[in-house]
């Protein structure tokens, strides 16, 4: 099964739950606009490449479409169709006045040059300039793309408009116009909903146990945020490796050790008796709390029955594929969806670009302030749905999304 339809069948099961409005079902199948660009390169030698870039725009009945780009060397269109009719799911589930888009370049940004890198950026974003705007699809960064890339498309963006549109990407750095709270902002939403979680099912426990895989801006500030209220980090791990210590890592040396040194198993240094695990190892830990923040289908049918976590975050997009979803749901250990989880990164890019068209800006506790309760208010309705439904967490979100979405066309259109 390809993502999309991955994406499909979650769509169809919460569709079947809720009894969504055929005509919406219908529309919501299919994307509003599917780009592909060729992004022309002269590299550092003097040779031509030519890497293929694509932006989708799934749905944008709620508001313009959202959502980030990725290079990365296996994006595919599959994938990238994926994500964006995520997003549009993802912003519904947090109420937030957006449609959902994505793009990405098939590139491993890792063997280019920083001139390399720019120029392909900038050539994207011509590329899709028509396309995109505040008010019209507001990309933002993702797997391996930064605040400094995204400066790069807004500058390009506003020269060929002859006039400043910091608005149209967010995750920008603060002095292009970025939000106080945008880099932490993933993570943070995730801490609230992990925290309501925890509440609600009365699992709260001092020095509960947890593993992250991933150690990018998701996975690293999670790691941060757990560390500092008292979880024991016991593992996390990048595309190299994993590290691993039973009695808690101490995650601020992690973090300084990765960025020195690019991985995290060259960290050992970061708690007694570390030891360097794979990522397959990370994922069967028996842990409290399984934090999911690389990329998508690393929890599958084939490893789903030995997770031995008691609950699993996901904070990176669709990492755990519809068959493991089922194995995890009939093994009783809740799933706490993406959509939901790693929402709290488009709820303060949405709170960048209504402070860039205002062109006025928040102290970072004014950002908190109002992402707490955006991201609790959106824990509340999913769990009253899963009990109404009795169904998954993750249903109970594309049920909540879904209604949003129903309303939207409804208030617009004879459906
Ligand atoms: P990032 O590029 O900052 O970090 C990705 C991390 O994953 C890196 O540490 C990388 O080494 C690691 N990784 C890659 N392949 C791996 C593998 N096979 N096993 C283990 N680790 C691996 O990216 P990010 O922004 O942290 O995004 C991570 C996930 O979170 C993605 O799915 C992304 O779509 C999702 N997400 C991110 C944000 C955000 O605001 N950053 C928002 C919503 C969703």
């Amino acid at each position: 099964m390809s993502l999309f339809e991955n994406t499909l069948a979650q769509i169809a099961k919460a569709s079947a739950l809720m009894g969504l409005n055929p005509g919406v079902r219908e529309l919501i199948s299919r994307h509003e606009r599917i780009l592909e660009v060729s992004v022309p390169v002269k590299m550092d030698d003097g040779t031509w490449r030519v890497f293929t870039g694509y932006r989708c725009q799934h749905n944008s009945i709620r508001g313009p479409y959202k959502g980030g780009i990725r290079f990365h060397p296996d994006v595919d269109l599959g994938e990238v169709k994926a994500l964006s009719a995520w997003m549009t799911m993802k912003c519904a589930v947090v109420g937030i006045p957006l449609g959902g888009g994505k793009g990405g370049i098939i590139v491993d940004p890792k063997k280019l040059s920083a001139r390399e890198l720019e120029t392909m950026t900038r050539e994207y974003a011509r590329a899709i300039t028509p396309f995109i705007g505040p008010e019209m699809d507001i990309p933002a960064p993702d797997v391996y793309t930064t605040g400094q890339i995204m400066g790069w498309i807004a500058d390009e963006y506003s020269k060929i408009q002859g006039r400043n549109v910091l608005g149209v990407v967010t995750g920008k750095l603060l002095a292009a116009g970025g939000s106080q709270g945008r880099d932490t902002a993933t993570s943070q939403g995730g801490m609230h909903v992990l925290e309501e979680y925890l509440r609600e099912s009365g699992k709260t426990a001092p020095g509960m146990t947890v593993a992250i895989q991933g150690f990018g801006n998701a996975g690293s500030f999670m790691a941060k945020f757990l560390f500092e209220k008292g979880f024991k980090v016991v593992a996390v791990s990048d595309s190299k490796s994993g590290l691993f210590c039973v009695e808690g890592l101490n995650v601020p040396v992690v973090m300084s050790g990765k960025a020195a040194k690019g991985s995290v198993a060259d960290c050992l240094d970061a708690g007694n008796n570390c030891q360097v695990i794979t990522n397959e190892q990370l994922l069967t830990l028996d842990v409290d709390i399984l934090v999911l923040s690389a990329l998508e289908n690393q929890v599958h049918k084939d490893n789903a029955e030995t997770v031995k976590a008691k609950v699993v975050l996901e904070l990176a997009n669709g990492p755990v594929t519809p068959e493991a979803d089922d194995i995890l749901a009939r093994r009783g250990i809740p799933v706490i969806p993406d959509i939901l989880a790693n929402a709290g990164g488009v709820t303060v890019s949405y709170f960048e670009l209504v402070q860039n068209q205002a062109n006025y800006y928040w102290s970072a506790e004014e950002v908190q302030a109002k992402l707490k309760p955006i991201m609790v208010s959106a824990w509340q309705a999913i769990s009253a749905n899963a009990k109404q439904y009795n169904c998954t967490f993750r249903e109970a979100a594309f049920i909540s999304a879904l209604r949003r979405i129903e309303d939207a066309y409804k208030a617009r259109r004879s459906i």
